[in-house]
């Protein structure tokens, strides 16, 4: 599979019902921050929708992790805030924070799932690493400088999967 297929796509995180991940056999997820969990650069607390889907996974038995490429303090202090296990640098599209999530989670990587907003980071570090990934759209326009030029390389990507990942959520709707 293409390195900018996903396996899964859907509009946001919290719409990935964890009993359906579950059935599609994944038992840890890695989750990017920036612009897939919370919006870039946000700082208040933790969002409702995360925190319920959060709690939800942990229920269905999921792990998770963090696994974002920003700021080492931001890192950190987000995994706290979430509880999550978290590394001060994941450097994605690099596979090494993605193994170490692994073996933090105990989940051989066939059964992990990554879930981000970007292809060259998420999706490409996913593939990399040996996981399963799942694209989400980006919650803000705002982002680190450099991700806009990524991002046009991006569309062209996003174009030739579109219709062709596997739409996953509580409303099954395929984008
Ligand atoms: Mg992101």
């Amino acid at each position: 599979m293409a390195p900018c297929s996903p396996d899964l796509v859907a509009r946001r995180p919290w719409e990935l019902a964890p009993g359906r991940l579950r059935a599609l056999g994944v038992r840890g997820v890695l989750l990017d921050l920036d612009n897939t969990l919370i919006p870039y650069g946000y700082e208040g607390p933790v969002p409702e929708e995360v925190a319920g889907w959060l709690a939800e996974l942990r229920r269905a038995g999921i792990a998770a992790a963090l696994v974002t490429n920003a700021h080492p303090r931001r890192s950190l202090r987000w995994g706290a805030k979430l509880g999550l296990p978290a590394l001060p640098f994941a450097a994605k599209p690099l596979p090494f924070a993605i193994h170490w999530a692994a073996r933090r989670l105990g989940v051989p990587r066939p059964g992990l799932l990554l879930v981000g907003d970007q292809v060259f980071t998420d999706l490409l570090g996913g593939r990399l690493a040996g996981v399963r990934t799942a694209l989400v759209e980006p919650l803000s326009p705002r982002e680190l400088p450099h991700t806009g030029w990524l991002r046009r390389l991006e569309r062209r990507c996003r174009d030739r999967y579109n219709g062709s990942g596997s739409a996953i959520g509580r409303t099954e709707e395929k984008r």
